[in-house]
């Protein structure tokens, strides 16, 4: 069923999730000429917005999955908390990349750094906190730490930083007990990450190193090529996503995340069984884009390596940027950013904006990494967001 070819202009594509990844997947698969389909209960979805069809229904509800099937020659997935029984059943009749299995594994924080350390790549030094006993058992080795959920967190939601053993209890009682891990908390130098896609054959491609900035657990900001990153540290953080992408048999693109600590270290955070935010450069810096290679791989067409044209640096345009200091709504100044060089503003067409929530990315590429930067800072500055990185 892997080897299945889908030539473009001749298939449909599903996706489940209807945010903004599943919206540029939809975009990216359309350009090749592919009828999309979107599974997402929300009717006002980016993606079921743009899709030739929508199907707004339950993630789990029978009758929907078989119709998205029934659609669709292969599907995939937007965003990785997507009910593993869904991807199971839809696999049953179609190709699904990435495949359930693998999606599973980054659904799990304990899962995922298992699987780190079965692909000999380091992670953060961590317990497993299931029961009250094993946060009694916890190493002061781990203090100060990060406790983390272990499954739904993103955009550093679900997480408490502690200093102390009082600290910890009282974080995995604000967090309902649930079961989460601990983790010791890194001297970090710089976060980078490497987007990497995989087909059925095990041939892979992979974007170049990309370094990302986060302000309060968010992305704020990416930079290509990565200022701070030597070709050797380059080189292992490009192999050591090749070998856990491989060591998953891993279909689709993936994202791996990971700290560089400040003894020069690299260790690795978490990945998502998807495109990222910290690839959306690609859309305009490179000749093929992270979502370009979605649809390869799920399609079953060649890979290609992709090509960084140009330096590039993604700003990350959360909705606080739709309210101004006395708190009223307003547009951002568009026009203003539109009349700097090459900046490429992408909005996800979401109905309402509120602090935190990603409504879009401004890419602004150039011919030189220092001009990419100049106008970024320009550009941050008409918006109001950091100009200091
Ligand atoms: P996202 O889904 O947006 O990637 P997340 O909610 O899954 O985020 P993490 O990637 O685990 O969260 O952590 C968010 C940020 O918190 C990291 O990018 C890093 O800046 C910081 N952080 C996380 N773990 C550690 C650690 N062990 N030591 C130091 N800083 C950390
Ligand atoms: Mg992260």
């Amino acid at each position: 069923m892997s080897e299945t070819v889908l030539l473009p202009g001749t298939a449909s594509l599903g996706v489940m999730g209807g945010g903004q990844l599943g919206r540029m997947f939809v975009h990216a698969a359309q350009a090749l000429g592919y009828r999309s389909v979107v599974l997402d209960p929300d009717a006002d979805s980016p993606a079921g917005l743009v899709a030739h069809q929508h199907i707004r229904a339950d993630y789990l509800d029978e009758a929907a999955l078989a119709e998205l099937a029934a659609q669709c020659g292969a599907i995939t997935t937007e965003f990785e908390n997507v009910p593993a029984q869904a991807l199971a059943r839809l696999a049953e009749r179609r190709v699904v990349a990435p495949a359930g299995a693998a999606v599973a594994i980054c659904q799990d924080r304990a899962d995922e750094k298992a699987h780190f350390k079965a692909s000999g790549v380091a992670c953060a030094p961590y317990a497993e906190i299931t029961t009250a006993a094993d946060l009694a058992a916890v190493s002061d080795d781990l203090l100060p730490g990060i406790l983390k959920t272990a499954r739904m967190g993103y955009d550093g939601k679900g997480q408490m930083r502690v200093r102390s053993r009082a600290e910890l209890v009282a974080a995995w009682d604000e967090l309902k007990n649930v079961r989460c891990v601990l983790e010791q908390m890194l001297p970090l130098a710089l976060e980078l990450s490497v987007i990497s896609a995989r087909n059925a054959a095990g041939e892979i491609v992979q974007f170049p190193v990309q370094q990302n900035l986060h302000i309060d657990g968010i992305l704020a900001l990416t930079q290509v090529p990565a200022p701070a990153v030597g070709p050797e540290l380059a080189a292992e953080a490009l192999a050591s996503a090749a070998r856990i992408a491989a060591s998953m048999n891993y279909v689709g693109v993936l994202c791996v995340e990971f700290f560089v600590l400040q003894d020069g270290r690299l260790i690795v955070n978490e990945m998502a069984p998807r495109p990222h935010n910290s690839g959306h450069y690609t859309m305009d810096a490179c000749d093929v884009s992270q979502f370009d290679l979605q649809v390869r791989a799920m399609a079953g067409l060649p890979l290609r390596q992709p090509r960084l044209h140009s330096p590039c640096v993604m700003l990350n345009l959360l909705g606080d940027l739709w309210f101004g200091t006395d708190g009223a709504e307003r547009s951002p100044v568009w026009d203003q950013v539109l009349a700097l060089p090459c900046t490429h503003l992408h909005l996800y067409g979401k109905a309402s904006a509120r602090p935190g929530r990603k409504m879009g990315h401004l890419n602004i590429s150039a011919a030189t990494a220092a001009e990419a930067a100049a106008t970024a800072r320009a550009a941050a500055a008409l918006l109001g967001l950091p100009t200091q990185w």
